[in-house]
């Protein structure tokens, strides 16, 4: 090995020269392979290099320096058998001053290997998967240095080209399962869209292809990995302040972690180390963050392993900046069905996909009432979260079957799977032709109590829903997804001809437009809505907030939809009112703006009605205060809940603690619900609560009679509330308000069974 008066520097280099000119010779991929064992036991003053590659599933002996040449192509391991398959399954390298001492150890007589003792051995790694092992061995028992273990990686890098170069090894086939989920082939997540799919995976971030190892010009390499780094840097920066005017929240804590790692000398300074040693920058890059990985894998820590995805992100960012290979896989255009995968999503980002070939998405965060969950829901897109480490486990373009339903993901599933997969894909489809067929029937309980059911929406597209669920109207148009996949602020007569076509496809049912309800998990990338910075900004300048002290923008909403609405009833809802005044104010905008057309003889709606909606509890404190100004009220149990358990709503972290069948939400809604009835207000549930058959029944149980839900829950909730005797329910929610049992849920549950209350 390296002797130690020879830098390892110089090591490397001599290896990396000495491959380069492996790469551009004649000769065949045996040939080559041979002159490199050569090559780098001579570097290295080793007594014996070998390589082993996978083929079809085992690790074969493809070419050695020192061990018997009868035993090339004869000696193969399997994945994870001795310690080769170790070293490759684990995509961990080794460094054993006595290799018979590792448990692994197996020793295989036609190699001639017994007088050897000390061993080092490195997996070469191509896409992010251990396709063969480079290993040294020695006679005198000592264990070899970092930087030599370095150098051996080094040597790996420019191997795995060479190897993928000469076609020994194919990169779409290598099919080694076990190498990449360690004998795990289902993963499991948090149900936030239900739904089955199937398709290939996709990374949002899509990986960066290495293409060159080897540098030709090492000043120009360092150059390039400078510039790199300075924009990658300028990008934090620029990411950080966003944050800090109104962005925030959860991304807070992974931003500062991105700083820090950023700026990071340590790091900068490995990859610098790693270009000296004549690797090009990206080679250089992955080198070191393959070495990273390995150390944080022995490490074995799970706050550790946290940290790993920010340094893999900001690693993936520094690649694709180097390489030029920049934008998300929606820039880049799905070719066939796919799965997406993601660490998370923001609303926009999912929009910018094609949904036609965009099926599933798993991510691995992502809570239940995120904005980005609440569009993929409008879209029909299932949606897997808090699958643990998801990208380690799953390789771009495997195959995926992507049950919410039972909350699993199958990555590279047996034909088998596939088959009884695509059954239940089947009945499920029979399912939905089965709710389908309830689009033309009342929703009307079994003792006759009709209820209105409408759907929630914010897309152009959705309007088609309308018309396929049968449902009475929109109870929540989000006029904010407008914005949200806008590039600047939508004008006045852009507005104006969105809201029309709305109205027009709406027809003679009613739509309730929300007046824009941005900030929180929905930040405008081109608007500053604040500034000061927001710890908080789920409770703090969102919504009607914003709407009031940036009136002009309020003031443009309220003129395009008042002139959309000519001739007909406009509805308009505003969110996040906590006081009689807000809600005051934010309708003397809009009287003012109906003042100011009529002065101009402009058609004004027949009528325009006003609502609030009922997300921050203190309005359930004014209930009384509110009966007169009031048209119609609506809660919103996304936000109510999030301020009611004060669990943000966006924090994977929470999205399972808390119950909608919590008794606190039941009695708070069952509170209101009274109420309002008793002040003769109009009452609407447009939170994602409604859309669950079980929360919906216990909705109804509680007085409501008018729910705005997801349209692909239309059917479900139909064909729950024709089953349901409302009489007994009303009773049998009662008696859980008053005695609340242990677990509420299952109580309901259990109560809706023997009732033969559907639950889809
Ligand atoms: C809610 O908060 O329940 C709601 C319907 O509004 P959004 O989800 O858009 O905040
Ligand atoms: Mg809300």
């Amino acid at each position: 090995m390296v002797t130690k008066d020879t830098s390892s520097l110089v090591t490397a280099r001599n290896i990396l020269t000495g491959l380069r000119s492996i790469m551009a010779s004649p000769g065949n991929a045996q040939t080559k392979l041979n002159q490199v064992v050569e090559t780098i036991a001579g570097a290295v003053g080793s007594e014996v290099c070998s390589i082993y590659l996978l083929r079809e599933g085992v690790l074969e002996l493809y070419a050695t320096q020192g061990l018997k040449q009868e035993a090339v192509h004869v000696t193969k391991l399997a994945f994870g058998q001795g310690l080769i398959g170790y070293i490759a399954k684990n995509a961990e390298s080794l460094n054993l001053a006595e290799a018979a001492t590792h448990p692994d150890f197996q020793y295989r007589p036609e190699t001639g290997e017994d007088k050897f003792h000390s061993f080092a051995g490195v997996p070469i790694i191509r896409n992010q998967q251990a396709v063969g092992v480079l290993c040294a061995q020695h006679i005198d028992p000592h264990k070899y240095a970092e930087e030599e273990i370095e150098s051996f990686e080094t040597a790996a890098m420019v191997l795995a080209e060479l190897i993928s170069n000469t076609g020994l090894i194919d990169e779409d086939s290598v099919d080694n399962p076990d190498s990449y989920n360690n004998g795990t082939d289902r993963l499991s997540g948090l149900q936030l869209v239900k739904g089955k799919a199937s398709g290939f995976a996709c990374f949002h971030q899509p990986r960066v292809k290495i293409e060159h190892t080897v540098a030709e010009d090492t000043e120009a390499e360092r150059h390039r990995v400078y510039s790199a780094f300075d924009k990658m840097r300028s990008q934090i920066d620029h990411m950080t302040n966003q944050a800090e005017f109104g962005g925030g929240g959860e991304h807070e804590e992974v931003l500062q972690t991105y700083k820090m790692f950023a700026y990071d000398e340590g790091w900068s300074r490995r990859i610098n180390e790693a270009i000296d040693s004549g690797l090009t920058a990206e080679a250089a890059i992955e080198r070191v963050q393959q070495h990273t990985r390995m150390r944080m894998r022995q490490i074995n820590d799970p706050l550790l392993a946290d940290r790993m995805h920010d340094l893999e992100d900001l690693s993936n960012r520094l690649l694709r900046i180097v390489s030029g290979q920049m934008g998300t896989a929606a820039t880049l255009g799905l070719r066939q069905d796919t799965i997406l995968v993601a660490r998370n999503l923001g609303p926009a980002e999912l929009l910018e996909y094609d949904r036609r070939r965009l099926k599933g998405v798993v991510l691995e965060e992502g809570s239940l009432t995120a904005h980005v969950t609440i569009i993929a829901r409008a879209m029909g897109i299932p949606i897997l979260g808090q699958v643990k480490n998801v990208r380690q486990y799953v390789r771009e373009n495997d195959y995926l079957l992507l049950n919410v339903d039972d909350n699993v993901l199958f990555p590279r599933p047996s034909a088998s799977m596939q088959d009884a997969f695509e059954a239940q894909i089947e009945l499920t489809n029979k399912k939905r032709a089965a709710y389908a067929e309830l689009k033309d029937k009342e929703p009307v309980t079994k003792d006759g109590t009709r209820i209105t059911l409408n759907i929630n929406a914010g897309l152009r597209d959705d309007m088609k829903m309308l018309a396929l669920t049968g449902a009475d109207g929109i109870g929540l148009f989000r006029t904010e997804f407008q914005f949200l996949v806008a590039a600047a602020l939508p004008s006045r007569s852009g507005q104006l001809r969105f809201y029309r076509d709305v109205l027009h496809a709406a027809g003679d049912k009613p739509v309730v437009f929300r007046t824009v309800d941005i900030g929180g998990d929905k930040p405008l990338p081109y608007f500053r809505a604040s500034e000061v910075r927001e710890d908080n900004p789920a409770m703090g300048w969102r919504a009607l907030r914003i709407g009031l002290e940036r009136d002009a923008l309020m003031k443009v909403q309220a003129r395009a939809l008042i002139e959309a609405a000519a001739g007909r009833v406009l509805n308009v809802m505003f969110p996040m009112i906590a006081e009689p005044w807000e809600f005051d104010e934010a309708k003397a905008v809009f009287e003012k703006q109906l003042d100011y057309l009529h002065a101009r003889g402009k058609q004004l709606p027949l009528r325009v009605r006003y609502g609030a909606m009922l997300e921050v509890p203190a309005l359930a404190e004014c209930l009384d205060l509110m009966a007169s100004r009031l048209d119609f009220l609506s809660i919103g149990t996304n936000d109510l809940t999030q301020f009611l358990f004060a669990a943000d709503r966006s924090n994977p972290k929470l999205a399972e603690r808390f119950d909608w069948l919590s008794p606190a939400i039941l009695r708070f809604i069952g509170r209101v619900s009274k109420q309002v009835d008793e002040l003769g207000i109009d009452l609407s549930i447009c939170g994602e609560m409604g859309g669950r058959p079980l929360e919906a029944m216990a909705l109804l149980g509680l007085g409501i009679k008018r729910l705005s839900i997801t349209p692909a829950s239309i059917g479900p909730v139909k064909a729950m509330i024709r089953s349901l005797d409302l009489g007994t329910a009303q009773e049998q929610l009662q008696s859980i308000l008053s005695d609340p049992p242990a677990n509420p849920r299952a109580t309901l549950e259990e109560w809706a069974i023997s009732h033969e209350v559907e639950l889809g």
